[in-house]
């Protein structure tokens, strides 16, 4: 039964259709239904009732109580009604409406005016306008039906008067209309008010269903980049071992009985493949360092010709390998560019390691420049397998790579996509053509602010050059002999390593421990100018080393030695309040600047400790502490406020902008922006931990922060969670 009204009162409605619309034509079915039901009970009723009467007081049925005007009116009622169901079941819903409120209309003023004079069934009319505004949205024609419902309404007492002439005096039209006028406002500020409580909802329906699109590109994401990583690992496993096992095997192979000429094919065997492996490793610190944005160009002005020229001689025995043409054509003579000759070296050096790699046996390699648009544009061509259409953008992301043969044991994915970061970091652009299946070809277009040709190739006239690797670098220190040399105390594990250590800081004083363990037990009856310890090592970590350090109020400057180069552990290092750090492979040069400027560092802070008396100190220290707890309270206190900001902690402390920053720089050793940021992250972890159904949104106000997304990757870069 409740299937059949289901099916009734959804005649008409179509998926496709608004849900507003459906809506309606199922209000429009629904008022059918009603209406058909009303008639039929109320009918019958009138019906029993009569023949009752009938048989109770005459004794004979003579259906004398039967009427049939109403009758037939009635059954047109019934008819019309069905004929509106049927007009709505074939999608016609804006003639079913109409015709639903004209038979509603017209069947109530009959049935005041004709069939039922002087019942007030007048009244029935009220609800026309309501009906109106549940089917029309349009605001006009609810109005227009409000008018003309008002006027038939009126007809019996004015127009075709049925009603006394004492009814009709009482009856003013004022008050009519205001009743009217008042239901119409009504039901329609309900139904505006309910239309409102629709749109939020829909928005928050959609922004349900966003937020679930979200999630589910970012679960294909997840597993896409779960496959690539799975892939790359492979990959770059099968790499480091091939050399790997070179070196082992040429170590083995080393007999110090055999001549040294044999020896020596074998030490440069082995040195080329360290460099190989440091390559491979070089390459991924490379690649964090994209993803940290820590590419520092450092330009300078490079001639094209011989620039390239290196790469040809470098790869022409690899091409000679696999008979490949390799040619070279530069129409770009006596021209300069201006480039980080290390890092563009990079990029082209992968275009042509692709080429080789992705050119068969016999095929055609050339690096081709030209003159373009007043810039120049380099070229590398290859006759090779060649990269399908649609996968020609996507080359360029990080750990891509073409589905083939050769990629499915060789390679990362990560060549192209430094290349382009390269390339964007020097404000060129890379591009790509290939036809699949005989070949590709990249170009680098370098624009003309980066290019000077025609002039000497030593000339750097026109460019603005500033250089400050080199000037650093070439600033190495040369620690100066002493007779009172300074001491460092080496905490490896590694015996090689720390022989190596000692080799490069041979002007210093060194002292070895072994781990952590033992670098205390050497602190005990021992001062140092440094430390310098490996971040892994067994027994005692680095870390524990270093937290030991500190609660001991140990001033020691230290230094870490690690291979972590992500910046979780640089900023899980540099939280511990060490000096510096050194990522491995370090240069000798870079080492040495971080001890020189390290124990400098010391010196200073001893000689002031040495040249102020203990109360001076003392007071310095208890005025930090204070100025600590009275920022840090403050910024605690104020910390939901997205008003909290470094002008708003200078007006609390009395100070200007720039001496709050200057202070808490050299006391907290933190910008204030910096600050604000630290206690805000850590506040939201707290958050998190204390109740972890808190909704994102409720932690980023409660650490005064509108952008929920930025608060979260600001955390997860932070914490990591
Ligand atoms: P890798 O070479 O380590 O796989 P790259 O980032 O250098 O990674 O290249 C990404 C992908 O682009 C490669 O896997 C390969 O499918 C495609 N590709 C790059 N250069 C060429 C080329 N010269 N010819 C054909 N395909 C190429």
């Amino acid at each position: 039964m409740k299937k059949k009204y289901e099916s009734v009162i959804s005649l008409g409605t179509q998926a496709r259709y608004s849900i507003s619309l459906n809506k309606r034509i199922r209000l429009l079915n629904t008022f059918c239904l009603i209406w058909i039901h009303l008639i039929l009970f109320f009918y019958s009723i009138e019906m029993i009732v009569g023949l009752l009467l009938e048989v109770i007081k005459e004794r004979v049925i003579r259906f004398s109580f039967f009427d049939a005007t109403s009758f037939f009116t009635l059954f047109f009622i019934l008819n019309a009604l069905l004929i509106i169901l049927f007009i709505n079941k074939h999608h016609h819903f804006k003639w079913a409406r109409l015709l639903f409120i004209s038979v509603f209309m017209i069947s109530n003023t009959l049935e005041s005016l004709v069939m039922t004079p002087g019942h007030y069934l007048e009244y029935y009319l009220l609800l026309s306008s309501p009906i109106a505004l549940t089917l029309f949205t349009k605001k006009s024609s609810s109005y227009i039906v409000l008018a003309v419902s008002f006027l038939l309404f009126l007809a019996p007492y004015y127009f075709y008067v049925v009603y006394p002439i004492a009814y009709v005096d009482r009856l003013l039209v004022l008050e009519t209309l205001c009743v009217f006028l008042v239901i119409h406002l009504l039901v329609s500020y309900f139904k505006e008010s309910n239309l409102k409580s629709e749109k939020l909802l829909a928005l928050e329906r959609d922004k349900v269903l966003s937020d679930k699109m979200i999630l589910e590109e970012q679960e294909a994401e997840l597993r896409e980049l779960n496959a690539f990583k799975s892939h790359f690992f492979v990959n770059l496993s099968h790499e480091i071992r091939t050399p790997l096992t070179l070196i082992q095997g040429y170590t083995n192979q080393l007999d110090f009985k055999a001549s040294d000429k044999e020896n020596q094919q074998k030490t440069a065997i082995i040195k080329e493949q360290c460099l190989q492996m440091q390559t491979i490793i070089n390459s991924i610190m490379d690649l964090s360092k994209m993803d940290s944005n820590e590419f520092q160009l450092h330009r300078m002005p490079v001639d094209v010709h011989s620039f390239l020229e290196k790469h040809v001689i470098n790869f022409q025995s690899l091409f000679v390998k696999k008979n490949i043409d390799f040619t070279f054509n530069n129409n770009t003579l006596k021209t300069t560019i201006l480039i980080d000759e290390d890092l563009f070296s990079k990029a082209i050096t992968n275009l042509l390691s692709n080429a080789l790699k992705f050119t068969p046996n016999h095929g055609s390699v050339a690096i081709h420049t030209s003159f373009k648009n007043e810039g120049i544009t380099i070229n590398v061509i290859d006759s090779g397998i060649g990269i399908p259409k649609e996968e020609r953008e996507a080359i360029f992301k990080r750990f891509y790579q073409v589905k083939n043969d050769i990629t499915k044991s060789q390679g990362s994915g990560i060549g192209l996509a430094f290349t382009k970061s390269i390339i964007g970091a020097h404000q060129f652009a890379i591009a790509v053509e290939s036809s699949f299946g005989s070949g590709t070809c990249f170009s680098i277009s370098i624009p003309k602010p980066f290019v000077n040709s025609g002039t000497n190739t030593t000339s750097v006239a026109p460019f603005d050059v500033i250089d400050d690797a080199n000037t650093s670098l070439t600033a190495a220190p040369k620690p100066s002999l002493k007779t009172n040399r300074q001491s460092i105390l080496v905490v490896d594990d590694h015996e090689q390593m720390r022989k190596y250590l000692t080799k490069v800081l041979h002007h210093y004083e060194i002292t070895e421990a072994e781990n952590g363990k033992e670098a205390l037990e050497i602190l005990k009856t021992n001062s140092f100018d440094l430390i310098l310890t490996d971040y892994m090592m067994p027994v005692m970590d680095g870390e524990t080393l270093v937290k030991q350090l500190k609660q001991q109020q140990d001033k020691t400057p230290i230094l870490v030695l690690t291979a972590r180069t992500d910046q979780q552990g640089k900023l899980s290092m540099l939280r511990l309040g060490i000096d510096g750090y050194l990522q491995k492979p370090f240069m000798e040069e870079e080492l040495l600047i971080n001890v020189k400027n390290s124990i400098a560092l010391y010196r200073n802070i001893v000689e002031f400790d040495n040249a102020n008396a203990p109360e001076v100190l003392q007071n310095l220290n208890a005025y930090a502490d204070k100025f600590n707890l009275k920022i840090t309270s403050y910024i605690n206190k104020n910390i939901n406020s997205p008003l909290l900001t470094v002008d708003a902690i200078a007006d609390y402390m009395k100070v200007s902008r720039s001496t709050l920053n200057r202070k808490v720089k050299s006391l907290l050793g933190q910008t204030v922006n910096q600050l604000i940021q630290e206690a805000r992250l850590e506040k939201a972890r707290n958050l998190r931990a204390e109740d972890p159904f808190a909704s994102k949104k409720q932690i980023a106000e409660a650490v005064g922060i509108t952008n929920t997304t930025y608060l979260f990757d600001k955390l997860k870069e932070r914490y990591g969670v």
